[in-house]
């Protein structure tokens, strides 16, 4: 069956979802399909972020830590990002980044399973929550040990020397989706902790992690929930382990009266005892609107939407693009994908470079990705035609092998 463009047009004239396009302020002439990586700018946030800046800073002053709601920030927008993941309120805090959130979970599963020595993950995970686990297990100087399995052999990897299986629900190389379910009953079955990574699932794919019964996640801020770059992250802990975890960054934050000045540390009640230092609060701000925008989005219409346009962009590219050696690295179940969709070919750089040179902004992953990851909240159908039908044209007139696409940039 031929796709046609009047067909994807037809589309988005029926989208539930389209409306939300209008909350956010994309360039004109730009088809943005790397939203996995970093979002989008919310049109509320620029006045937000001045609100913050002149009144609540320049004003307010010191106050605004009671006035404003700054000291509450955290743990709010982690309320919020719970009802997108999941989770009860009280069990998800906005704190530091991923990676520090990383090593601050896993040093905490570690010592809850001091008898054992395995961190089990997946080869191709994303290289920080294998450099994070590295350094951890460097740093205790125990005996810790990475294990490595490819994706369908993580199951059989479980032992009960896994003290936890640390592992991104969705990859960030092709998109491929684990079982969250399945896999956490696996490592209890084992006595093992588990630690999800949500960076490309938060606001993008349905994710229940009190229904998997999860022990521990983290997540992004600035992917799909659209909080601007280097925005701060989310990590989760399950209720029933709030008690007696002990996390291996004890900072003030997380002190139970840090307004007490005591010298001796003494972790608050709950999930508070998750913050470190002071919150970044202009970053946190933009954060919030993002999330307030993916509060708005049905998640089950989000991951529809997300399925159907995966799939007809997989379809694209086999038909306007045709065959110029590239095959498809995503999986090709909808069931079995996140919201992006990754092409394999060996020119992949300057091929994507040649792209975005015609306003198609996706990017490139080592060693030979062409990676697309799609919006639901602002990609339109007719975008995929045309995103498609650019690739086509820098494949068939050469364009990738300019010169200048072949100069590799810092940030790829
Ligand atoms: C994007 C991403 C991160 C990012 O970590 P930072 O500390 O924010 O740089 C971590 N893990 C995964 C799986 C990611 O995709």
């Amino acid at each position: 069956m031929t796709i046609t463009r009047a067909d994807l047009a037809a589309l988005d004239r029926d989208d539930p979802l389209a409306p939300l396009r209008d909350l956010f302020a994309l360039p004109d002439g730009v088809i943005y399909l790397d939203g996995n990586s970093l979002g989008a700018l919310p049109r509320a946030t620029p006045a937000r972020v001045a609100q913050v800046v002149r009144e609540e800073w320049g004003s307010g002053l010191i106050r605004s830590w009671n006035d404003a709601g700054w000291m509450a920030a955290p743990a709010r927008v982690g309320d919020k990002i719970a009802q997108l993941v999941g989770a009860a309120p009280g069990s998800v805090m906005v704190a530091d980044s991923t990676s520090v959130n990383l090593f601050k979970l896993l040093g905490a599963a570690l010592a809850a399973r001091p008898d054992r020595r395995a961190i089990l993950s997946e080869r191709g995970n994303f290289p920080t929550d294998l450099y994070i686990a590295e350094g951890l297990a460097a740093l205790l100087d125990r005996g810790h040990q990475l294990r490595l399995a490819e994706p369908d052999a993580i199951a059989a990897a479980l032992d009960p020397d896994v003290a936890v299986l640390m592992l991104t629900h969705v990859n960030y190389h092709t998109g491929a989706l684990h079982d969250m379910a399945a896999l956490t009953r696996a490592a209890h079955a084992q006595g093992a902790l588990v630690l999800w990574d949500l960076a490309h699932s938060a606001g993008a794919v349905p994710v229940d992690l009190a229904g998997c019964d999860a022990d521990l996640a983290v997540g992004c801020g600035y992917k799909f929930l659209n909080g601007g770059p280097g925005a701060p992250a989310f990590l989760y802990v399950a209720p029933r382990l709030h008690e007696a975890l002990r996390l291996p960054l004890t900072g003030w934050l997380g002190h139970a009266a840090p307004f007490a000045f005591e010298p001796g540390y003494r972790p608050a009640p709950g999930i508070a005892r998750a913050l470190v230092g002071t919150p970044p609060m202009l970053s946190l701000a933009a954060l919030e609107v993002g999330v307030d925008i993916a509060l708005q989005a049905p998640m089950a219409a989000v991951r529809a939407k997300s399925q159907q346009q995966t799939t007809l962009f997989a379809a694209l590219l086999e038909q306007i693009a045709g065959t110029w050696g590239a095959r498809l690295a995503s999986p090709r179940d909808a069931a079995r994908r996140g919201s992006q969709v990754c092409l394999a070919h060996d020119q992949a750089y300057p091929i994507m470079q040649a792209l975005i040179a015609r306003g198609v902004i996706g990017d490139f992953r080592a060693p030979d990705i062409l990676r697309f990851g799609i919006t639901p909240l602002y990609t339109r159908y007719v975008d995929l035609w045309d995103a498609a039908a650019a690739l086509g044209e820098v494949m068939a007139r050469g364009e990738w092998q300019e010169a200048r696409f072949q100069v590799r940039l810092a940030v790829t």
